[in-house]
Parts: C-alpha cells; sequence; structure tokens
C-alpha cells in the first residue's frame, strides 16, 4: 500500500477520529516537579476483587512518590470488559482509603491528566492507532478464531513460537482492496502492531529491583485493538504512561515477560521508555504440602485486604509489615528508631527482594504488637471503637460506658522502657480487658461468684495473695511479693524458670 492508500484505509478503519497524535500530546505537557521527582501510578483492573499484593503495589507507588517529592496517580485499567465487575472500583477506592495510601491524582480526585480510566480514552488511543496505519506500522487482521487455532495447533506440533508472526501473519500486507472486500462482508477484524522484531536478537530490561534481565526480541505482531474497538492492556498502558509522564512503572514480576513487548511498542510509538521496577510475589509455605506457593485467593483469607479490616489489624500495622516485605533493612531501622514511622524510612529499590517473599501472619502480629506498644492508651482506644461499632456493637456499647477505665487499663505498663505488648489487633482490646466486666467475665450473667469453678482455683494462695496485697504498693514491691508468694508455693518465681 502506498501513503495515499493508508490514509484512505485510515480514513475507512477510523472515520470519527478528527483529533491528530500531535493534538493529543499537547494536551499532556511535561509536568514541572523537582529533579528527580518521580511519576508512579497504580493501575489496577476492576475485577473485583484487591489483594494484598495490589495494596503492595499501590504502597510502592505511594512510598516512592511520597520520598521523592512526586506524584502517584489511580488508573482504572478497564478495557477488558469481559473481566470487568461493577463495583469493583469502589471496592478500590474504599481500599486505597482504608489504608490511607491516598494517590495525588488520578480516578478517585481527578487532574489534568485525565480521563484516568482507560474506557473513557477510546478516542486518543484510536487516534494514535489510526496514525500507526497511516504510517503503515499496524494493520487491520481479520483472520478468525479456527485460522489462529490452526496456526496455534500447527506451531505447538512443530514446536515453534506461538503467535502471529512471520509467515504466520497472513494479512500484514493485504492490498486495500482486499480489506474493502472484507469490510464490505463485514468481517470482523483486530488491529495488530508489525512487529520489526528478528527471532535471534536479545533485548535486556533495567530492572530496578532485578537487575538486568535479557530476553528474546519480540517478533509477534501483537493485537493492539481487539474488535470491540478497545485497545489492549499492552497498548493502552503504554499510551497512557507515555501521556500521564509516568517516570517509572513499578508492578508485579509476571509482567517480566511482556517486558519486550512494551518496549517494542515503545520504541514504535517513538516514546520515551519509563524505567522499570518489577517486584516478587508474596509467597507462603502450603500448610498441606509444606511448599512454598503463591499467595493464593482461594487457600489464603490474608489474599484479601477485606481480612485485615475484619480481623482488626489496624492499617498502619499492615504498612509497616508490607515495610519490611518491600526493603529487607526496615524491620531492624524500625525497632531501633522507636519514635519513627514507615515515612520517615529512606525505601530503596535496591532493598527489595528479588525473589518470593514470605508472608508470615505471624510476623505481622508481631510488628503490630510492636505498633501499639509505641500508641497511647487514649489513641488506642480512639482507633478501636469505629472496629466495635462495625462489627461487635456490644462490646463497643462496654467501652463507650467504661472509656476511663478502658484507657487506665490500656495505659497499664505502657509508658516505661518495655511497653506490654499484648495488643497486636483491635480485637485483642477486648480479649485483653474482658475480664474486668461482669456480663462477659460471667457470660450468662446469671452465675454469681459463688459458682466459680471452686476446685480449680486455689482458695487458700488467693487467701495468702489478699494477706500480702496493699493497693497502696508500687509495682515493683507488688513484684517482689509475688515473687516470694510464688516461691512459697512451690510456683516459678520467674518467667525463665517457668518456660523451662
Ligand atoms: N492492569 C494491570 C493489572 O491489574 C496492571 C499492570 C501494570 O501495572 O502495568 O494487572
Amino acid at each position: 500500500m502506498n501513503e495515499e492508500e493508508r490514509v484512505e484505509l485510515a480514513e475507512i478503519l477510523f472515520p470519527s477520529i478528527k483529533t491528530t497524535r500531535d493534538e493529543i500530546e499537547e494536551k499532556y505537557p511535561e509536568r514541572s516537579l523537582e529533579e528527580g521527582a518521580k511519576v508512579t501510578r497504580f493501575a489496577p483492573s476492576p475485577t473485583g476483587f484487591m489483594h494484598v499484593g495490589n495494596l503492595e503495589s499501590a504502597f510502592l507507588d505511594y512510598i516512592f512518590a511520597n520520598q521523592s517529592k512526586g506524584i502517584f496517580y489511580l488508573r482504572f485499567e478497564d478495557t477488558d470488559q469481559e473481566r470487568y465487575v461493577e463495583g469493583a472500583t469502589d471496592l478500590i477506592k474504599s481500599s486505597l482509603e482504608t489504608f490511607d495510601i491516598l494517590p495525588t491524582e488520578g480516578a478517585l480526585n481527578g487532574g489534568v491528566y485525565g480521563p484516568y480510566v482507560q474506557s473513557e480514552r477510546k478516542e486518543i488511543y484510536q487516534t494514535y492507532i489510526k496514525d500507526l496505519i497511516i504510517k503503515g506500522l499496524a494493520y487491520p487482521c481479520f483472520m478468525t478464531k479456527e485460522e489462529l487455532q490452526e496456526i496455534r495447533e500447527g506451531q505447538e506440533l512443530r514446536k515453534e513460537a506461538i503467535g502471529v508472526y512471520g509467515p504466520y501473519a497472513a494479512d500484514r500486507d493485504l492490498s486495500l482492496h482486499e480489506i474493502k472486500k472484507h469490510l464490505d462482508n463485514g468481517d470482523e477484524y483486530v488491529i495488530r502492531i508489525k512487529s520489526p522484531g528478528e527471532v535471534n536478537n536479545t533485548v535486556t530490561l533495567h530492572d530496578l529491583i532485578k537487575g538486568d534481565i535479557t530476553m528474546p526480541e519480540n517478533m509477534i505482531d501483537e493485537v493492539i485493538m481487539k474488535k470491540d474497538g478497545l485497545p489492549t492492556y499492552h497498548f493502552a498502558h503504554v499510551i497512557d504512561d507515555h501521556l500521564m509522564h509516568t517516570t517509572v512503572v513499578i508492578r508485579g514480576d509476571e509482567w517480566v515477560p511482556s517486558y519486550p513487548k512494551h518496549l517494542q511498542l515503545c520504541q514504535i510509538l517513538g516514546f520515551k521508555v519509563p524505567k522499570y521496577a518489577h517486584y516478587a510475589p508474596l509467597t507462603k509455605k502450603d500448610e498441606e504440602t509444606g511448599n512454598v506457593r503463591k499467595l493464593s485467593k482461594r487457600k489464603d483469607p490474608e489474599f484479601s485486604v477485606e481480612y485485615y479490616e475484619k480481623q482488626g489489624i489496624p492499617a498502619e500495622g499492615v504498612k509497616l509489615f508490607l515495610s519490611t516485605i518491600v526493603n529487607t533493612n526496615f524491620e531492624e531501622w524500625y525497632l531501633q528508631n522507636t519514635d519513627k514511622s514507615y515515612l520517615d524510612f529512606n525505601f530503596s529499590f535496591k532493598k527489595m527482594p528479588t525473589g518470593g517473599t514470605l508472608f508470615d501472619v505471624e510476623k505481622l502480629n508481631n510488628i503490630c504488637r510492636t505498633y501499639f506498644s509505641r500508641e497511647s492508651a487514649e489513641k488506642i482506644y480512639d482507633d478501636s471503637l469505629p472496629y466495635f461499632k462495625k462489627y461487635d456493637e456490644e462490646f463497643y456499647r462496654v467501652m463507650t460506658d467504661n472509656k476511663d477505665r478502658l484507657i487506665s487499663f490500656l495505659d497499664i505498663e505502657r509508658n516505661g522502657k518495655r511497653p506490654r505488648k499484648d495488643i497486636a489487633t483491635y480485637k485483642d482490646v477486648k480479649t485483653e480487658s474482658i475480664y474486668m466486666f461482669d456480663e462477659y467475665f460471667f457470660g450468662d450473667k446469671e452465675k454469681t461468684y459463688s459458682e466459680i469453678d471452686k476446685e480449680n482455683v486455689d482458695i487458700e494462695l488467693l487467701k495468702k495473695y489478699l494477706n500480702v496485697f496493699d493497693e497502696n504498693d508500687d509495682n515493683e514491691t507488688w513484684y517482689s511479693k509475688i515473687q516470694v508468694l510464688a516461691e512459697e508455693n512451690n510456683y516459678a518465681d520467674i518467667l525463665e524458670i517457668y518456660v523451662k
């Protein structure tokens, strides 16, 4: 096809696209940011499920943008309409709000680089595709499902690379006349990019986390626009990251194999290639097999972000835990810096693990204990109230009726050198204090003290305790009396002996 024919074809395929590529580029000027400021994006597909890996992604975007005084924006990638679930964007929004990982701009709060929902950017993508058609860099492909299947089977049999490329790209060089015939027939088509890739060429991904990864160059004529007129993820995100001036693409390492494709698209489109940081998946030891595997939606409740709220795990605790996961030197720093938060830490891609990261709920609990041990009794009280209001109204009432008492209870041994670490979740506020409230201690309220299981209570010991107990004693005096009492009655007087 000569240029004139390509222009004609582009008009036939995209009659309603009147904008030009240059006009669009003008609407998305360079951002004026300080030197070194990172522009990151969280780009989930609204599929109705938000997992802790997504949260990790958003957290990393937030952290790196924040600490470089950059921009963190939210973009919904909903071009795969079959996977789209009604209400899914609300779940993403509410999760980001719950964990206070709020983007600076994007689908939640707008901005001048929008729209931030891919399905609302169809005209933009089509403008670029029309331009590629005019330049002879993309073409309509009318191959049917059956034809593609047949090619695939042959390739599998011959152990060749799978896909439409070289001799298999039958529609690459159709004449304008042939294309018109297909269109007159009403044949469905997709648009494919003409890959300039060669079989033996390689490309190197300079990954900020994993270092250099060399892979075969892409040689497949990838689909860039589907039959429904919407672009594929691969095409759309390359366009968006370019126009929205993303400087670092932070995403799960399941995308590493797609990098050659994305790099090639950037090159064909003449875009500057952003930096990439592919982080390792979250893993755990399978209880049944003992093997380390990826966290799974089906098997692991902790994979879903909803789990944390329901368990009463504080958002700050989850973020501290994510910090330990993403930077191997974080935990030590946090334990040493008792008055600091994760926001004060200098996160770096170089300290990110390159292999799978073990997701250990016990570790999460421990870091939450440390977190709570550094908070004031009032704050723990205030922060746990909404949890009980939502999940346990009865205890919520107990809390509000006994505010001062509960705060005094939470304040015991809180402000010394080694503050108590009995609280790991909001739930623990109840489990640890419950014995103070008769309605819980005696369950059905019908029971009285006289009904306590006397056989299992050492009444004599209690009497002895009452004899030595003096409410005016300070902490140390009280404790040494307890030790004496314990020793005299054959109980361990220090924890180490008991543990032995
Ligand atoms: N929409 C993609 C997903 O949800 C995001 C991949 C990316 O961040 O580039 O998996």
